[in-house]
């Protein structure tokens, strides 16, 4: 374990782009920081909707090649956002994208939402193992927006750290690691409506979209008072746009705003934040936290002195080589 990086984040998807709209920033951020950013998506997004129309022929309903599509898509996203770290939960493939709630490929052999969580989870608990990552950043229990994927996403990431943590649990994959902190990714309701205020106002033309998204179709939008941290991005906002943009297949992006397939205009988060729901937060007392990584033992808040070594005492010495840039 000595060559690993002092701070390390684990981030759990159920779809590529998934990733980049939501955490396009803090990724970026992070990994522009020297911190390990270890990305693992659930599905290849098979069942996905094609925005442009000289590649709707890898559509599940005609060739069925979008996963590998998307498998490209996912890298070049990375590379925009810096983070070499990226795998696929059990391997490319090994789970295949549901679709929306309530169609058929629910049900479909393969499907994520058909899998057993446990038997899913043993390929995280093997990762968590060995990145040892003090954050973990997935969704809440509803996925966000109830989508089946992001739902068993949430499932198999609470159900992995709960067992990577479990030193009688499955010791051929590593020595047990505890997450200090785990974090759902949230849109707090008073920005979201402040940033669709503003896309409402725009000129009529602009941005292009034929019309605008509602603040309920966002996923993660709660009461503010849910919000525990705030990753502020707005350094890292070309990354995160070159990134989406990366996923040309689901993203269409014109300035500060994007698109899905539907086609429905919405404003690009630069700012990211984050409900903590597991560990102790890093911030005083009716503050909110600024890092991720706030509080851990260990790991130092100010950059470039994080990871001294055995500091705190803990089992899981950090490396100080790793951790500089
Ligand atoms: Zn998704």
């Amino acid at each position: 374990m000595t060559d690993l990086p002092g701070r390390r984040l684990l981030l759990v998807h159920a779809h590529p782009d998934d990733e980049s709209i939501n955490n396009g920033a803090t990724m970026a951020r992070y990994a522009a920081e020297g911190a390990g950013v270890t990305l693992v998506t659930c599905t290849l997004g098979e069942e996905g909707e094609v925005i442009p129309p000289e590649l709707a022929h890898l559509a599940p309903d005609r060739e069925d090649r979008l996963g590998d599509h998307r498998v490209g898509e996912l890298a070049a996203a990375m590379k925009e956002l810096g983070v070499a770290d990226h795998r696929f939960l059990g391997g490319p493939g090994r789970y295949r994208d549901s679709g929306m709630m309530g169609v058929e490929q629910n049900h479909r052999p393969g499907a994520f939402w058909n899998t057993d969580v446990d038997d899913a989870a043993v390929h995280l608990v093997e990762i968590v193992r060995s990145v040892r990552p003090q954050v973990l950043v997935t969704y809440d229990p509803d996925g966000g927006y109830g989508h089946p994927d992001h739902i068993q996403t949430h499932r198999v990431a609470m159900r992995a750290a709960e067992l990577a943590a479990d030193p009688a649990y499955r010791p051929d994959l590593g020595p047990a690691h505890e997450i200090a902190k785990i974090y759902w990714n949230r849109v707090p309701r008073p920005v979201a409506e402040a940033a669709f205020g503003r896309l409402r106002a725009e000129d009529p033309g602009f941005p292009g979209f034929p019309g605008i998204a509602e603040v309920d179709d966002i996923p993660g939008v709660v009461d503010e008072a849910l919000i525990t941290t705030v990753i502020d991005g707005a350094g890292y906002a070309e990354r995160k746009a070159a990134a989406m943009r990366a996923h040309a297949t689901q993203i269409a992006v014109e300035g500060p705003y994007f698109a899905l397939s539907n086609n429905l205009g919405q404003p690009l988060f630069t700012t990211e934040y984050y409900e903590l729901v597991r560990g102790r937060s890093g911030a005083s007392a009716g503050e909110r936290e600024t890092d991720l990584f706030a509080g851990v033992a260990g790991v130092a808040g100010v950059e470039g002195v994080q990871g001294v070594a055995g500091v705190e005492g803990g089992e899981d010495v950090e490396d100080v080589q790793g951790a500089e840039r």
